[in-house]
């Protein structure tokens, strides 16, 4: 699975209603497996298994949020219509919600086998996003835990109950300058599509 970020729709996308100016919205994630097709993808060492996920994202207004079934969703948060579009990717909440879910549903993936870098990866923008959304209040550390794998960071979301556990994955200062850059990358993508 690759990591897939799209900036948020201006309007609702079921009522059409255009989100004004700091106006509050949901983002809903599903994500969807599909059985792939063996034969096209034996050549491609990235596709390997048989399944591969894919994320749809749905922007709604927060009267069209609350008629949702939402078990639907892999994941949602509230948004906020923002002022300024671009925005360095560790202060920008839309981004950093984005990839910190799309790295947990790679982490905590029971159907799909990961490629040992991938989740290695994803581990690291787990933590780096979590550390992010910390600093920008949406997330406040709570605890730590330590099993066999590791050491774990306990977080809670401001506002709600939610309880969120993000390994440390002990990046170093090089990694993390790369992990850093690439985040810029992602982040930056969403304008140029
Ligand atoms: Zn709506």
């Amino acid at each position: 699975m690759e990591y897939k970020f799209s900036t948020a729709s201006k309007t609702c996308m079921l009522c059409k209603h255009d989100f004004n100016e700091l106006e509050f919205f949901m983002s809903a994630l599903t994500s969807i497996k599909k059985q792939s097709d063996d034969e096209n993808q034996t050549n491609n060492d990235d596709n390997k298994g048989f399944y591969t996920s894919e994320f749809y994202r749905l922007d709604l207004c927060l009267d069209c949020w609350d008629k949702q079934i939402k078990d639907r969703y892999f994941s949602y948060w509230q948004m906020q219509r923002a002022p300024k579009p671009k925005l360095p990717a560790l202060k920008d909440l839309e981004f950093l919600w984005q990839l910190f879910y799309q790295a947990k549903s790679i982490i905590e993936d029971q159907e799909i086998e990961h490629p040992e870098d991938k989740l290695k990866e994803a581990e690291q923008f787990a933590y780096i996003s979590a550390l992010g959304l910390m600093r920008m209040k949406q997330l406040k550390h709570a605890a730590y835990e330590n099993d066999d794998d590791g050491e774990y960071l306990i977080f809670t979301q401001t506002g709600t109950k939610n309880r969120v556990k993000v390994k440390d994955p002990k990046i170093d200062a090089p990694t993390l300058a790369k992990l850093e850059e690439k985040m810029e990358k992602l982040c930056e993508e969403r304008f140029t599509e």
